[in-house]
């Protein structure tokens, strides 16, 4: 394994986390682990499941002596929790982020952060609609995709060092500017989380008329959009509030293409239907074929989705 750190630190300790401690162990990566978390029932659980060698009350004190410190907290959250450990950052740490939208975290935690420590800015591509300590396991990030966004004065070797040790955890790594990141995730996540949430919410109102129909005839589609929409509140609000621009942009384009499906339903147009599934399926076919999901037909998905 190539160069390894001594001391990581887990600002919050929910879902993302926990798995990486869970994966760093797994690894046999021997770097003492500190953490904490804003509540004090989260601190308890983390020290009960022995996700870090040692919880303190304040992130503060959690990153003391760290020379990687991994914010894991809500993206809304980023900005006070840089603010907090920046006086005590070590020289010459590595500090990196997990949140799910980069050009928003970038503008509120690199003016926060000390010169003398290197900011790289990271997403794995991997989560489930779980949260907290306990949902965390080893094999999340296995064959994930880590993406980071570095400026273009991001030190090389502290690039390679958070690379390898996204590898280790089981990832592939890819590196982007965080605007195309932002871009990229709202078409494959957020955009689809929201629709998500919408046809679930739809449904809902159908339920009260029939409501075991709902609950019963779930498995044709809409089950997985139920999973998809059961994922953390706090989480996808600060996402959507985040990356407003590449969402609604989106969002926008979407709009427009179920106008003209709907257009194809009223008028019969038939070969427009065909055409646009026959072009969807392959779509699907790639992310199979990438190994990015399995054909079973629960998806595969009964831990695992992408946030
Ligand atoms: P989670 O399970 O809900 O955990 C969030 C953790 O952050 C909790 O320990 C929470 O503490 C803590 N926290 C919240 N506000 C805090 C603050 N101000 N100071 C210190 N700790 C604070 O969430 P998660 O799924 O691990 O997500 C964490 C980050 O990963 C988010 O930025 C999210 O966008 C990103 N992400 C999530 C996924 C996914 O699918 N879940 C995938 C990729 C990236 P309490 O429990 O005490 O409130």
């Amino acid at each position: 394994m190539s160069e390894q750190f001594e001391h990581v630190a887990l600002i919050g300790l929910g879902l993302i986390a926990s798995s990486i401690s869970h994966a760093m162990r797994r690894a046999g990566m021997t770097a003492r682990i500190t953490g904490t978390a804003r509540s004090a029932t989260t601190r308890g659980k983390a020290r009960k499941l022995g996700i870090c060698d040692q919880v303190f009350d304040t992130a503060a004190d959690a990153v003391r002596g760290a020379d990687l410190v991994i914010l894991a907290v809500p993206v809304g959250a980023m900005a006070a929790v840089a603010k907090e450990i920046a006086p005590v950052l070590e020289q010459g740490a590595i500090v990196t982020d997990v949140g799910s939208v980069k050009r928003a975290v970038i503008s509120a935690v690199k003016p926060a952060l000390p010169e003398h420590v290197h900011f790289i800015p990271g997403h794995p591509l991997a989560g489930t609609e779980q949260s907290g300590p306990e949902a965390g396991f080893a094999s999340l990030y296995d064959n994930r995709w880590c993406i980071l966004t570095p400026e273009p004065d991001t030190d090389e070797g502290a690039l390679t060092k958070l690379a390898a040790f996204w590898k280790a955890l089981g990832a592939n790594v890819d590196t982007m500017d965080a605007d195309h990141h932002d871009l990229v995730l709202a078409v494959t996540s957020h955009a689809p989380h929201l629709i998500a949430y919408t046809m679930v919410g739809v449904a809902d109102d159908l339920g009260r008329v029939t409501e075991s129909e709902v609950v019963n005839y779930s498995a044709a589609g809409f089950r997985d959009f139920t999973r998809i929409a059961a994922s953390d509140p706090t989480m996808w609000r600060d996402v959507f509030l985040n990356n407003k621009d590449a969402t609604l942009e989106i969002l926008g384009r979407f709009t427009e293409e179920l106008f003209a499906l709907q257009r194809a339903i009223r008028t019969g147009d038939g070969e427009h239907l065909h055409d646009y599934f026959t072009r969807t399926r392959a779509i699907r076919r790639g992310i199979i074929e990438a190994g990015q999901d399995t054909d079973a037909p629960n998806f595969g998905r009964d831990e695992e989705d992408d946030g």
